[in-house]
């Protein structure tokens, strides 16, 4: 058993699937609120986390999300006892940590709810929430929600099944979280965009690395990018700071972890601005250049 330091503080979020036999657990020791990006409001947790190994179905879901845009994961998914589900960093690594016994308790084998959960914290990781300092805020968690019923439309789920655990969220918003009717708005928007609004039956999941979906527009996890800068990981903090500089500018920037991405060297932070096309990264370009005279356009997959 692995044990490392202390405390822990909020987390939430949730999900069904089965413990995979008795795993050994392991304390946690989980970067500070800043850092963990979580589903619901409210809900805050002290003391230690531990960590059990997931289920063998929640594996398969983080497969089957990331197929959707045709990414590799780079995280670790565990059980652990927390609300519902969170995004968070410990040291290096990324984590995905879902209580199972919320998730048994609550969604009974709801296996989209449990999708939609996993592509919210997912979400988090891939547009760079969790690198961020400052942990949910209401933009960040409509990205995610987005991602969401993107990811439940992309597998075959129709809005209903896409907003079945949103509309189990409290009716109010919180410093950390919008209000649910603007949750369910994001999650109708990325299901839409996963499946062109259509009522009949959703195209199959898509396994092909070859031709990767394309993500909601809003969401980073795009093809084009305006670089606005490049930071190694040990310099979080700077990446951190251009990010600030350039959205008090009014730039629509997210910072992301090049690790995710083919075209990009890795090992580096980029704040950047996503765009669903090769034209409108380069109008995104013009404005960018005002503030950042050396950015550039990438392709990101
Ligand atoms: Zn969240």
């Amino acid at each position: 058993m692995m044990r490392i330091a202390t405390r822990l503080v909020a987390v939430t979020l949730f999900f069904p699937l089965f413990a995979a036999g008795a795993q050994a657990q392991a304390l946690l020791n989980l970067q500070g609120r800043d850092h963990i990006c979580s589903f619901a409001p409210d809900e805050v947790l002290e003391g230690d986390i531990y960590s059990f190994a997931s289920s063998k179905q929640a594996n398969d879901m983080v497969a089957d999300i990331m197929s959707t845009v045709g990414l590799v994961p780079r995280f670790e998914i565990f059980a652990a006892n927390v609300p519902n589900a969170a995004a968070v960093i410990e040291g290096q690594q990324r984590l995905i940590v879902y209580s199972e016994s919320w998730i048994q308790n609550t969604a009974d084998n709801n296996r989209w709810a449990a999708i939609a959960l996993l592509g919210h914290e997912i979400a988090h990781h891939l547009n760079g929430h969790t690198l961020e300092a400052g942990g949910s805020r209401p933009p960040t968690e409509l990205e995610a929600d987005r991602f969401a019923g993107f990811v439940v439309g992309k597998l075959g789920g129709n809005l209903q099944e896409a907003q079945w655990l949103f509309n189990r969220l409290p009716r109010h918003g919180s410093e950390t979280h919008p209000p649910r009717s603007a949750r369910l708005e994001a999650v109708a928007v990325g299901w839409r965009d996963a499946t062109g609004g259509s009522m009949n039956t959703p195209p199959a999941p898509e396994t092909s690395q070859d031709s990767p979906s394309p993500a909601p527009s809003d969401t980073l996890v795009g093809d084009w990018f305006v670089v606005a800068g490049s930071f190694p990981h040990s310099s979080t903090s700077e990446a951190n700071a251009r990010l600030a500089q350039l959205r008090q500018s009014g730039l629509n920037v997210n910072l992301v972890d090049t690790d995710d991405y083919a075209q990009f060297t890795n090992g580096l932070l980029s704040v950047v601005v996503a765009s669903d096309s090769r034209r409108r990264a380069f109008e995104e370009l013009e404005k960018v250049k005002r503030h950042v005279p050396d950015a550039y356009v990438k392709k990101g997959n």
